[in-house]
C-alpha cells in the first residue's frame, strides 16, 4: 500500500529536525524517576536515593532465571576502579568510566552510539582512585564531573559538548567524581579533596547553561555567594568565623563534599555529606570544626544551611561524613506518628536516624561490630561519648615532638561504610548496608600547609579484624536499632545496593559477583561472575514488558590504594571495565 502523502510529509519533517525525535529528561521526570518503572533517570534511582525499585517480575522465585543480555567493555589501555551508577532513558544507556569517560550505549542490545573522553591533564590529584560515580541527565544534556574539577554537559544525543565550566584549580588538590544531583533546573555538584586542605562546598548551576546560582561553603567561616542577574553577591558566611575552628585554619579546613548529595522535595532540603576537617592530626585544630564531618542540609532555593548534625565532631581518624542521607518515613514505635526521617550509616560505625525536617537526632546505633572510639552516641546530646584515650596521640606532647602515641582504632579510616550507596526498601522497612570490620594503627605527626600537597599530619595502616571475612552485606532496622541479618564477604565490600518489591537486594563483591539475596532473610538465591571486581551500585528498569537489572564491573577505588595489610590480602583480584545486563530468560 502507497503511504499516505500528509504521513511521510510529517516523517521526513521529523527527520530533518532530528532533535524533535529524541525524548528530553523533564523536571516531572527526575522528580517521578523513583516511581517510574521504565526509566533510571538520576543517581540513587531517584533524587531521595532510596535506591528502591517497585518492579517485582525479578522476584525471589523467578531469579534463578536472570541471564546476561549484554555486556560492553569500556576498553582502552586504561582500567582501574569502576564505581558508576548507569542511568536509563529513551531506550539509552549512559555510563560513565574510569578516566573521566562516559559511554551512550543501546540499552537493548549494548551497542555503542558514542563515547567521550575528556582530555585530563598531566598532575590530577584524586585521592581515591580516579574513578566516577555516575552522570545526571536533564533536558536534552547528560551531564558529569571530572576529575581535573570540571562539570561537562554534552548532548546526550549526539555525545557533543555544549557546555564545560571549571569547578576549581586541581593543582590545588580538587577533583570531582560524584554523581551530580539535579534540583528545580540545577545541577548540583560538591568537591573532592579533603586530604589536600581544600575548600569543601556545595555548588548550584542552571543545568542548561552551567553557570553559576549558588556557593555554599562546608567550612565555617567561608562566605557563601549567589549570583542575582548576572552579578555575584554576598550570600552570608557560613556559621561564624572562628566559632570551632582557631586561628586560620578555616581556610583549609577541607569538609569535602565528594559523595553528592540527596534532595528530599517532602521538606525541600538538599542533604550533603562533608568530609574530613583537615589535617587529619586533630591537635592542630580543637573545637568542633564545623561543618566537617557532618550531615549538611541546605535550601536549594537561597543556598542557605537550614540544619546541620555532626557525625564525629572534632574528627581525629579521617571519618568522613560523606555517607548519603537517604529520606524514608519513620513510625515512632511509641506513638506510632510518622516522622519525616533520613537514615545515615557512617564511616565512624554508627547508624543515625535523624529528623529531616529539623536535624534532631531521633536512634543512633551501631551497624559494624567493632568500635574503639567512642562508646555510644548519646541520645540527649546527640554526640559521640568519645573513648578519649582512643584518640591518636599529640605529638607536640612527646620528647622529640616528631610522632604522637600510636592507637590501634576502629573501624579503620576507609570506615564501617564508605562510598558505596546503601538502599532503603519501604516493603520491608529495611535498610541494606554494605559494611566492613577492621582497624588501623594510627599516629600523628606535625604538618603544615602547602598548596597542593597531601594535609594529613598522620600515618596509618589497616588491618582486617577477622581471619574469614571483613565485608558484610547488612539489613538494617532503623526502628528496632538493630541487624537483622547478615552475609559476610571476604574481600571489603565496595559496591552499592539496590533493593525491589520482588524481595530482592542485589549487590556486587569485589571477588566479581552480582549477587540477589532474599530481602526478608539474607539468603542468596542467585549470583554471577562479572569478571572483575564489582564496586558500583546496579539499577534495574522494565522496557517492553521484562524487567532488566545492569551493573558496572572493574576492581579499584582507595582499597587497593589506602588498604594497608588489607591491600595486600585482596591483591589477588584483578582489575577490569565494563557493564553488565541481565533479564529473564524468555522473560519469566
Ligand atoms: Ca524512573
Ligand atoms: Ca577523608
Amino acid at each position: 500500500m502507497k503511504k499516505p502523502f500528509a504521513l511521510s510529509l510529517i516523517a521526513a519533517a521529523l527527520m530533518v529536525a532530528g532533535s524533535v525525535q529524541a525524548k528530553e529528561v523533564t523536571d516531572a521526570d527526575i522528580s517521578n524517576d523513583a516511581k517510574t518503572t521504565g526509566d533510571v533517570v538520576h543517581f540513587g534511582l531517584g533524587q531521595q536515593g532510596q535506591r528502591y525499585s517497585t518492579l517485582d517480575k525479578i522476584n525471589t522465585k523467578t531469579v534463578k532465571n536472570l541471564v546476561p543480555v549484554w555486556s560492553f567493555s569500556f576498553g582502552g589501555e586504561k582500567q582501574r576502579g569502576q564505581e558508576s551508577q548507569p542511568l536509563v532513558f529513551d531506550g539509552k544507556m549512559y555510563v560513565t568510566a574510569s578516566y573521566s569517560r562516559i559511554f551512550a550505549l543501546d540499552a537493548k542490545t549494548g551497542k555503542k552510539l558514542w563515547k567521550y573522553e575528556h582530555r585530563l591533564p598531566e598532575g590530577i590529584m584524586p585521592c581515591c582512585d580516579v574513578i566516577n560515580r555516575g552522570a545526571a541527565l536533564y533536558d536534552n544534556l547528560v551531564i558529569f564531573a571530572t576529575l581535573d574539577a570540571q562539570l561537562v554537559a554534552l548532548n546526550k544525543d549526539t555525545g557533543k559538548v555544549v557546555w564545560k565550566e571549571k569547578i576549581d584549580d586541581y593543582a590545588a588538590g580538587y577533583s570531582a567524581s560524584a554523581a551530580p544531583l539535579i534540583v528545580k533546573g540545577m545541577v548540583v555538584t560538591g568537591v573532592s579533596g579533603g586530604e589536600f586542605g581544600v575548600e569543601g562546598r556545595l555548588e548550584a548551576r542552571d543545568a542548561k547553561t552551567g553557570k553559576l546560582i549558588w556557593i555554599r561553603p562546608t567550612v565555617e567561616g567561608h562566605m557563601g555567594y549567589k549570583w542575582v542577574n548576572g552579578e555575584k553577591t554576598d550570600n552570608g558566611i557560613s556559621g561564624t568565623l572562628n566559632a570551632t575552628w582557631t586561628g586560620d585554619l578555616w581556610k583549609t579546613g577541607g569538609a569535602a563534599t565528594w559523595n553528592g548529595a540527596t534532595y528530599d522535595p517532602e521538606t525541600n532540603l538538599i542533604f550533603v555529606g562533608t568530609g574530613n576537617p583537615s589535617p587529619w592530626n586533630s591537635h592542630l585544630r580543637p573545637g568542633d570544626n564545623l561543618f566537617s564531618s557532618a550531615t549538611v542540609a541546605i535550601n536549594p532555593d537561597t543556598g542557605k544551611i537550614v540544619w546541620h548534625y555532626q557525625t564525629t565532631p572534632h574528627d581525629g581518624w579521617d571519618f568522613d561524613g560523606v555517607n548519603e542521607f537517604v529520606s524514608f518515613d519513620y513510625k515512632d514505635p511509641k506513638t506510632g506518628k510518622i516522622i519525616k526521617a533520613g537514615g545515615k550509616a557512617d564511616r565512624n560505625g554508627f547508624f543515625f536516624v535523624i529528623d529531616r525536617t529539623n536535624g534532631k537526632l531521633i536512634n543512633a546505633f551501631p551497624f559494624v561490630k567493632d568500635i574503639t572510639w567512642a562508646k555510644g552516641i548519646d541520645l540527649n546530646t546527640g554526640r559521640p561519648i568519645y573513648n578519649d584515650d582512643n584518640r591518636p596521640g599529640n605529638p607536640a606532647a612527646g620528647e622529640d615532638g616528631k610522632k604522637g602515641k600510636t592507637v590501634f582504632a576502629a573501624p579503620s579510616f576507609l570506615g564501617g561504610k564508605n562510598q558505596m550507596q546503601m538502599a532503603y526498601n519501604p516493603k520491608t522497612g529495611l535498610f541494606y548496608v554494605p559494611a566492613n570490620e577492621w582497624g588501623m594503627d594510627i599516629w600523628n605527626e606535625p604538618v603544615s600547609y602547602k598548596r597542593g600537597a597531601a594535609y594529613l599530619g598522620a600515618g596509618f595502616t589497616i588491618k582486617a579484624l577477622h581471619d574469614d571475612y571483613i565485608g558484610a552485606l547488612r539489613a538494617v532496622d532503623p526502628v528496632a536499632g538493630k541487624i537483622v541479618w547478615e552475609n559476610k564477604n571476604f574481600a571489603p565490600l565496595w559496591g552499592g545496593v539496590l533493593t525491589t518489591a520482588g524481595n530482592l537486594s542485589f549487590y556486587g563483591t569485589p571477588e566479581g559477583y552480582l549477587k540477589a539475596l532474599d530481602a526478608k532473610t539474607g539468603k542468596e538465591v542467585w549470583s554471577f561472575q562479572t569478571g572483575s571486581g564489582v564496586v558500583a551500585p546496579p539499577i534495574t528498569w522494565e522496557e517492553g514488558g521484562e524487567q532488566y537489572v545492569a551493573v558496572v564491573s572493574g576492581w579499584g577505588g582507595a582499597v587497593p590504594l589506602w588498604g594497608g595489610d588489607v591491600a595486600r590480602r585482596v591483591n589477588f583480584l584483578e582489575q577490569g571495565g565494563s557493564v553488565w545486563v541481565f533479564k529473564l530468560h524468555n522473560g519469566k
